[in-house]
């Protein structure tokens, strides 16, 4: 009979018959690994652990303890939970069930919606299957034979996915008892290896089949599962956190911001507490911009076409753009002509022989084709809400002359940009439909470059510090070595390349290097946050760009007398002042620190004849810059504090005959409870010095 050889990750090999499976390997190094095993890695393949070996192989038998292991967990649970819901609801139809970040879901086709008291009963005969241990078989075939198994057996989407799929490759289900599944694998051995009290059915959404909005709308049910219940229940405790903090929730009960349907979805109203935020984080960051050497300007919210076909934004972009504004003299020709809406967004998409000739000149490629190309008489002109910052930056450089004596030229502003997302991605503040960048464009010589961006890296360095978002990390996208798509000379780029490594270095946190993620312009650098419940934000980039000054044909006047071209680099480290506020409040969860407080002191008079006291302490506080009302309502202390809390109000100072006696306040912090009675202006000095320091402590 033949041998297989079999190499142990230790190093160590064995020989087993033929036919051998990665059980009879388990077993044979302890039968509690055999019990312990979710499928075996060979040859660096997960399969699983019941099939042959294919022959002399390397194998690692995947136990809870792998890497490999909670994926194949989730699948299994996400086979078991549609296993459940066929027994449950035989009508219903069975689409997809992948695995996603922290649980997997299954799409299912059901005339009746799923109630939430179904999910409990789903849970309840998943656990039943387990109790079962039903084996789980994988069955390679013929797509052809897949299909029919699942036609037969009136599954309609599987059936369309074994024919899609199956055209280059014999296909493989999964069979549970009288369940089966259209699935790759790997998968458990058994139904009972999963552990009850490791998973959770969460919610129920619409999805449309393969995500097309022209297809039927299914139910999918979203679940989780970990490897252990402890796991899970601090996972469901981390979801019920983020739900208390959940921004939208909270923006509307402290009045942050406000989203009316009438203005549009997606289109942020910044209220007047909300503006606070904003307006004190504006001045934050403008004051360490003008301390780097960045000088602010103003641009409007609107550019022409013609500006967006030079840098490239229009029309490649306009799916995610607001469509174009025809310039009204242009539209009157367009019904003169009886011009067709077909007709009409050609010639507004065409671009000018003469620009096309010009750029594409100077990128040495054909940029703008011909085909893009229409006589100047036919084009119709128009602007765009500006979906980019950029070119109008741009148009601020070049209206003067440079050497390289004054550069690097910094320019910051704060800028609107407008972007069509789809309705169904809006989401609070953190994906919305117009938005204000921390923008700003830095015009520097090839040798600034490092400097620039590690001036860069250290201003988000301060920031993040100021508002105690200590963790966080940074990706650094670097070109393709395979691919010749990048703009600027190779030399060029592993400058700029190590230039962004070793900023990334100087902030002393983790950081990654992604081949690949460059834009084919220039190497950039993203940020990361992890906040305070563990979960990670992606806030904005930094960004070296060698295209944009081709396309606007930047120059300098260098130390030789001769023009050259700058390079570019982007900035909006924080992404945009509605997604980082909206990560804020979700942070703080809604408890800012003082000097971000829309309300930072709040004057409670014990009774009506305490109130004109107050009401001259707030007037201190105020003419010294601090936000203070007074709540001279003629309710109970009590219900007063409680309802400041509630407002997260940092600080509520008490007043009664005591005080007023003494010109002292009675202080209570949000966090940090009666911290006694303090002189009114002593108070005052403290809490001047914790916001001329941006502290965040609220003691
Ligand atoms: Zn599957
Ligand atoms: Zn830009």
């Amino acid at each position: 009979m033949a041998e297989l050889n079999v190499t142990l990750p230790d190093g160590s090999r064995r020989v087993f018959p033929e036919g051998a499976t990665a059980l009879d390997v388990a077993r044979g190094i302890s039968p509690r690994l055999a019990d312990a095993a979710f499928a075996a890695k060979i040859d660096g393949r997960l399969r699983d652990v019941y099939l042959p070996l294919p022959g002399d192989c390397h194998i690692e038998i995947v136990t809870n303890r792998c890497a490999d292991a909670l994926d194949i967990y989730r699948h299994s649970c996400a086979h078991l939970m549609a296993n459940a819901v066929k027994e449950l609801f035989p009508e219903a139809k069975i689409a997809i069930g992948p695995t996603i970040e922290n649980g997997f879901y299954y799409d299912f086709d059901r005339p009746e919606p799923f109630q939430p008291e179904d999910l409990a009963k789903i849970e309840e005969r998943m656990e039943e299957i387990i109790s079962r241990d039903t084996p789980i078989r994988r069955e390679e075939m013929p797509w052809e034979k897949a299909r029919d198994l699942f036609e037969k057996e009136g599954e309609p989407y599987k059936a369309e996915l074994a024919f899609e799929r199956g055209q280059n490759e014999p296909v493989s289900i999964y069979r549970q008892g009288q369940f089966n599944d259209f699935c790759r694998g790997p998968h458990l051995p058994s139904t009972g290896k999963i552990k009850p009290g490791t998973f959770k059915l969460l919610s129920v959404a619409g999805a449309y089949w393969k995500g097309d909005e022209h297809n039927k709308m299914l139910q999918r049910i979203y679940a989780t599962a970990f490897l252990s219940a402890k796991e899970l229940e601090e996972h469901l405790a981390r979801l019920e956190e983020a739900k208390l903090r959940d921004h939208r929730k909270l923006g509307k009960e402290l009045k942050l911001f406000h989203i009316d349907e009438d203005v549009g979805p997606g289109l942020i109203l910044w209220t007047p507490a909300g503006a606070t935020i904003r307006q004190e984080l504006q001045n934050f960051i403008s004051e360490e911009l003008r301390k780097q050497g960045y000088a602010q300007v103003f641009t409007p919210h609107i550019g022409k076409l013609t500006l967006y076909k030079t840098s490239g934004h229009f029309p490649y972009y306009k799916d995610s753009q607001f469509p174009a504004i025809v310039a009204p003299e242009s539209l009157a020709v367009a019904l003169e002509e009886n011009c067709s809406c077909a007709e009409l967004m050609n010639r507004v998409e065409a671009a000018s022989a003469r620009l096309a000739a010009s750029v594409n000149e100077r990128a040495g490629r054909e940029v703008i084709g011909a085909g893009q190309v229409m006589p100047d008489d036919q084009l119709l002109d128009g602007f765009l809400l500006k979906p980019m910052n950029c070119p109008h930056h741009i148009k601020i450089f070049s209206s003067q002359p440079h050497s390289y004596r004054d550069l690097p030229v910094r320019l910051a502003e704060f800028g609107t940009v407008y972007r069509w997302e789809q309705s169904g991605e809006l989401n609070g503040m953190t994906r919305v439909r117009g938005f204000t960048q921390d923008d700003a464009h830095l015009f520097c010589t090839e040798d600034q470059v490092g400097a620039e961006v590690r001036g860069c890296l250290s201003l988000v360095k301060i920031i993040f510090g100021t508002l105690g978002l200590a963790d966080y990390r940074v990706r650094v996208g670097l070109r393709d070595p395979d691919s010749k798509k990048y703009t600027g000379t190779a030399d060029n780029w592993d400058k700029a390349e190590e230039a962004c490594r070793d900023a990334a270095r100087t902030l002393g946190v983790p950081f990654t290097e992604e081949p690949g993620e460059a834009a084919f312009y220039g190497p950039k650098i993203d940020f990361i946050i992890r906040d305070v419940i563990g979960r990670e934000w992606q806030l904005g980039t930094v960004q070296v760009d060698y295209n944009l000054p081709i396309r606007f044909d930047l120059t300098y006047t260098g130390a030789d007398n001769a023009m050259h071209r700058p390079v570019m680099i982007h900035r909006a480290p924080f992404g945009s002042m509605e997604r980082f506020v909206g990560i804020l409040i979700e942070h703080f969860k809604g408890a800012f620190p003082l000097w971000l407080a829309p309300e930072q002191v709040r004057l409670l008079p014990i009774a009506d004849r305490h109130v004109s006291y107050c009401n001259t302490v707030a007037e201190n506080y105020r003419a010294a810059g601090l936000r203070v009302s007074v709540d001279s309502r003629p309710e109970k202390t009590g219900y007063k504090i409680r309802e400041a809390q509630l407002q997260k109000v940092p600080y509520m100072l008490v007043a009664g005959d005591r005080e007023v006696d003494a010109g002292a306040v009675s202080v209570r912090a949000l966090k940090g409870g009666d911290l006694g009675v303090r002189p009114s202006g002593e108070f005052l000095e403290t809490l001047r010095g914790r916001v001329a320091k941006r502290t965040l402590e609220l003691e």
